[in-house]
């Protein structure tokens, strides 16, 4: 094959038309203003130099009696006790998964046949949670269990009252979600906890949303199980954790192997873990510097809209999170919207990624009062750390372009 002369090296010309595509596609990814990391975020650089040792030096199974397995194993428990600490929980209630919907999946359905066991089958869930719980719902409804839907108001927020309404000594396990995806509404987790104790219920919260902007104290928040999902907060995918108090009983989740205290068997992944641990301490430790940030850019983004009429902010205020913005602009569909946008090389979203092969107006929306109609005249548009306020207004103002072209 004849060689090219490539910087200082030799390439063969295939190689080397390989090395200009990816130089293209890079630029193009830089040139991408990228506005939805409510699904999902890039992976901090220093996280991926944590990780790298595990996926080649060190790349023992953690399961493994010998010195590589011993180190990858070491790592797992540093990853565990550090997940504990920073959630306020005991290591052995740190449980990795693969991911945010294996932990809800492993919660509500492992987490409602033990409470089977206690003959309690009624299950409550708010009806704006993940589909990685909505649909661990429908499953559990299929084999005979009660699923009850907890409504929420106008802003998107289930109420105390409404909810209290629904409980009963049947009641076995209640599903609210910390922090919606699609609207970052905050919700009332004690206070709802508290309610579910008094019934005699265990409390499960997906806190994958929340847990990248707020604080999470397990303690403080009364729940006995919660989720965590790592590419929310520039950690790899493919990694969840599900906190598990001690004492709550739940049900084992993947057989096959004795990982995970025998709940969730399967070889660990040690590089994934790691990445887990080492991004979500990172997020927590630039929690106040973020929420700063993500605020201005949110106002930064309002502000270039501003010129236009008909747009409106869905279920999210002050105290909800900054990086998530649900907005109705009446007069233009959702997904042409996206699209547009798209084409201009902005990334954005119509809704939950999960569902967006879907066709379907956003349950979340529907469930705040929104008819199907209004639904799709919904985008979601959520903001990051490596955004700057000089992207998110150029972002805005080809918002604006498209919104007064679509609407004509
Ligand atoms: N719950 C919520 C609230 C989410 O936003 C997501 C991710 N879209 C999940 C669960 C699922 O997490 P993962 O992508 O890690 O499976």
């Amino acid at each position: 094959m004849r060689n090219i002369e490539c910087g200082m090296r030799h390439y063969g010309i295939m190689e080397a038309k390989q090395i200009k595509m990816q130089n293209a596609r890079q630029r193009i990814e830089m040139n991408t203003i990228y506005l939805d990391h409510a699904a999902t975020t890039p992976l901090d650089k220093d996280i991926l130099d944590k990780m790298l040792p595990y996926l080649t030096g060190t790349f023992g199974n953690a399961d493994s009696p010998h010195a590589l397995g011993r180190k990858a194993m070491n790592a797992v428990d540093n990853a565990r006790d550090c997940v504990a600490a920073l959630i306020n929980a005991k290591p052995n209630e740190v449980y990795f998964t693969s991911g945010g919907t294996e932990a809800d999946n492993w919660a509500i359905i492992g987490g409602a046949y033990a409470a089977k066991e206690r003959g309690r089958t009624k299950i409550l869930i708010s009806a704006i949670e993940h589909h990685a719980v909505l649909a661990a719902a429908e499953k559990l409804r299929a084999d005979g269990f009660e699923i009850v839907q907890i409504p929420v108001n106008e802003g998107g927020r289930c109420e105390l009252n409404t909810a209290e309404a629904l409980l009963d000594d049947t009641v076995g396990l209640v599903a609210v979600m910390a922090a919606n995806n699609e609207t970052g509404a905050l919700q009332p987790i004690k206070a709802l906890a508290d309610l579910a104790h008094k019934a005699g219920a265990v409390f499960f919260t997906d806190a994958v949303q929340a847990a990248p902007y707020m604080p999470i104290d397990v303690k403080a928040l009364g729940v006995d199980m919660l989720s965590l999902s790592s590419h929310k907060f520039y950690g790899p995918k493919g990694c969840g954790a599900l906190y598990i108090k001690s004492g709550v009983k739940i049900k084992g989740h993947v057989v096959g192997g004795e990982q995970e205290r025998g709940l969730r068997g399967g070889t660990t992944n040690v590089a994934a873990v790691v990445g887990l641990a080492a991004a979500y301490q990172k997020a927590v430790e630039t929690l106040s510097h973020s929420q700063e940030k993500l605020t201005a850019l949110r106002n930064a983004f309002l502000d270039e809209l501003s010129v236009l009429d008909g747009v409106s902010i869905n279920g999210n205020n002050e105290n909800d999170l900054p990086a998530v913005l649900n907005l109705r602009i009446e007069g233009v569909n959702n997904a042409d919207f996206v699209y547009s946008m798209d084409l201009q090389g902005v990334c954005v979203a119509a809704g939950s990624a999960c569902a967006s092969a879907s066709i379907k107006p956003s349950h979340v929306l529907t469930a705040m009062g929104f008819s199907d109609e209004q639904a799709k005249e919904c985008v979601r548009i959520s903001f990051g750390k490596y955004n700057t306020e000089a992207e998110v207004r150029e972002g805005a103002k080809k918002a604006v372009e498209i919104i007064n072209r679509l609407r004509k």
